[in-house]
């Protein structure tokens, strides 16, 4: 499988190379040439699979060049001790038409881990490949969850350094306090004054200045991303929609063929694009339920094909899903416009010159074919967090109840009542202040109190990942603006 450029059509590299290069040098992201296929037959073989060979039995169809053995070695050591259940990505009966898909068995919590534990393993092999021996310095862009499933994936990584910078004041506590204790001889961690677009804007912005990065090559340094711009970071996540699939084929809730939805939080859309690729690969997918917060731009964009970035930036519950650029779409465009990289490339320099851009009517109705798109407020998904509690005694996170209540809506707007799968993407532990208050038990006190408080209430255990950081020290303390992180990067690199 050879991968090209979303902005260049002539480039060729492969798998190995796109996963060390991040992005490419003209701007885009890199895609496969083509969506390989999986027959029912292979979903049906794969039910009877653990997570790890599911895993590479997708992975194999798209890292050609890795070789069978690598490729099992490298999800044998993400998907082992460091998640807490032995399917990794388990599948919970809700009631007759809906299923939770929870991804947030790893180390911190939240869906990130099912492709940042994978990613260094990843890189390495790819580094051996190519022959590649220059160091990696990845610099991460994150609204909370991303930067440290990046750090626990690539801390103490041989070869690899790593830089993350997230808003001041746009995450959880939990979140904050999880970056900021992390350990490890090869991490810098950085809070900027600016929120996530900003964070994100400044991290394109270093990969494109070339100064910065003919310095860090002559000293053997090449920047990668860990960001979900990376394919390294796309491709374990179509894994977790196979894998869905083909539990609820062995357990006998859907007849192996049948269609289903799925509904993913979204937010940079890397999440919900892994969904639409394994679609693309003949997995039996109805709608891709699209759910946001107020930062409501993909809504939008999916109602009217307008992409209006420049808009009020709100800080919500859910701030993992706080993004007004959502950088994977331009991958969904350029498979919408036929593989145009003119055009693709045409509708993003609008983007970053006045804030919008747009697709024809022809090309929305395509697109309302696979997606659905709605959003909800906080009010609502508390409300709704509260009420699943009441009447399921499921606890969800906030991400995951913006889902909720997004698939509420599209049943109640369609009476679509089409097996679904919502896809929940952190522990409620995370965002423990906020679903408190969600499910009535609102609480003054310092994060670990509200740990505390949440877990005698339902009864669930504290996780060990989020348990452990009472104990650790902060280590970083770093803040920037938000025009000063080429600066950050320049010393002491
Ligand atoms: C990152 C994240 C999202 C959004 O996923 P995207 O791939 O950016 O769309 C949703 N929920 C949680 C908890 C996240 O960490």
């Amino acid at each position: 499988m050879d991968y090209t450029s979303t902005r260049n059509s002539k480039q060729k590299i492969s798998s190995s190379e796109a996963i060390l290069r991040g992005i490419s040098s003209d701007g885009g992201l890199f895609v496969p040439t083509g969506f390989p296929q999986i027959s029912l037959e292979d979903i049906r073989k794969m039910s009877k699979m653990t997570y790890r060979e599911r895993a590479a039995s997708i992975l194999r169809l798209y890292l050609t060049d890795m070789g069978d053995d690598v490729i099992s070695d490298c999800v044998n050591k993400a998907y082992g001790s460091r998640f807490d259940c032995n399917e990794i990505a388990p599948v919970r009966k809700i009631n007759e038409h809906e299923w939770m898909l929870e991804l947030w068995h790893g180390p911190t919590l939240a869906f990130k881990d099912m492709a940042l534990q994978l990613l260094p393993h990843l890189m390495i092999s790819a580094k051996k490949i190519t022959g590649f021996d220059n160091e990696i310095m990845i610099l991460v862009a994150t609204s909370g969850d991303t930067g440290k499933a990046a750090l626990e994936g690539f801390c103490d990584v041989e070869g690899v350094s790593i830089v993350v910078f997230y808003p001041q004041d746009g995450v959880s506590s939990a979140q904050k306090l999880q970056m900021a204790t992390q350990k490890g001889n090869n991490v810098r961690v950085c809070s900027i004054r600016g929120n996530f677009d900003d964070a994100q804007t400044g991290v394109k912005r270093i990969f494109g200045d070339k100064e910065v990065v003919e310095a860090l090559d002559r000293k053997g340094i090449s920047l990668s991303s860990a960001n979900s711009i990376n394919w390294g970071r796309l491709v374990p996540q179509i894994v977790y929609y196979f894998s869905a699939y083909a539990e609820l084929v062995k357990n006998g809730s859907i007849e192996l063929g049948e269609k289903i939805n799925f509904t993913v939080p979204t937010g940079n859309f890397g999440n919900i694009l892994a969904g639409y690729y394994a679609k693309r690969m003949g997995l039996p997918v109805n709608r891709l339920i699209c759910a946001s917060n107020i930062n409501n731009v993909l809504t939008d964009f999916f109602h009217n094909g307008s992409y209006l970035s420049k808009r009020t930036f709100y800080k919500t519950i859910s701030p993992s899903m706080d993004i007004l650029v959502s950088s994977n779409l331009e991958r969904l465009l350029y498979e919408l416009n036929g593989r145009n990289d003119a055009l693709t490339s045409e509708w993003m320099k609008n983007l970053k010159e006045t804030g919008r851009y747009e697709i024809n009517a022809e090309m929305v109705k395509s697109l309302n074919k696979d997606f659905w798109a709605d959003y909800v407020d906080d009010e609502q998904t508390k409300k709704t967090i509260g009420q699943y509690y009441n009447e399921y005694g499921y606890l969800m996170d906030t991400h995951t109840g913006v889902a909720q209540s997004v698939y509420d809506k599209y049943i109640a707007e369609t009476h679509d009542l089409t097996p679904t799968v919502i896809v929940s993407t952190a522990s409620p532990f995370k965002f423990a202040g906020d679903v408190l208050d969600a499910i009535g038990r609102h609480e003054e006190c310092d994060e670990f109190g509200k740990w505390d408080k949440l877990s005698a209430e339902t009864g669930i255990k504290i996780p060990g990942p989020i348990e452990g950081l009472r104990q650790q020290p902060v280590i970083h303390k770093d803040v920037c603006d938000k025009d000063k992180m080429i600066e950050y990067i320049k010393a002491d690199s």
